[in-house]
């Protein structure tokens, strides 16, 4: 009786870690595929230049940057075009993203409406998988 017991806990638990493993691997696939076609799209249309210091990136150096970062911004921003530029290592690693200088130059070139939108999808929720599948299909036409 015990034995079997044992058995049932450890069935358990051995059919639930691997189905949790493999969603996350799914999910990070897709982020990882996200994320390169906001570098392809991104780069093509700023050219490799810094947003924030103007200086020409290459390599490693060339980053995309988040105007507003991740920490707060949620699925929404996350793989948002909106809010993504071309940086350098410097301004996106070192500096943080350069928000102050970000927000002037987002400011200059699209507008305030522009930033006042990003900062409303700041508050709001969503699906993120669902969400990211939509973008990637979307973005693959760009
Ligand atoms: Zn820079």
């Amino acid at each position: 009786m015990q034995a079997k017991r044992g058995i049932t806990i450890y069935e358990i638990f051995m059919k639930k870690t691997p189905l949790k493993r493999k969603s996350k691997t799914a999910n990070r696939k897709i982020q990882d595929e996200l994320w390169q076609e906001c570098r392809r799209i991104q780069f093509k249309k700023y050219g490799d230049v810094c947003y924030t210091c103007k200086k020409p990136i290459q390599g490693a150096n060339r980053h995309l940057g988040h105007f507003i970062p991740n920490s707060v911004g949620g699925a929404l921003l996350r793989y948002n075009l909106d809010n993504l530029r071309p940086q350098c290592y410097y301004c996106n690693i070192n500096c943080g993203g350069q928000g102050a200088v970000f927000y002037r130059e987002l400011l200059k070139d699209e507008g305030k409406k522009f930033i006042d939108k990003l900062f409303i999808l700041k508050t709001q929720t969503v699906k993120a998988t669902d969400l990211y599948l939509k973008l990637l299909e979307e973005y693959k036409l760009l």
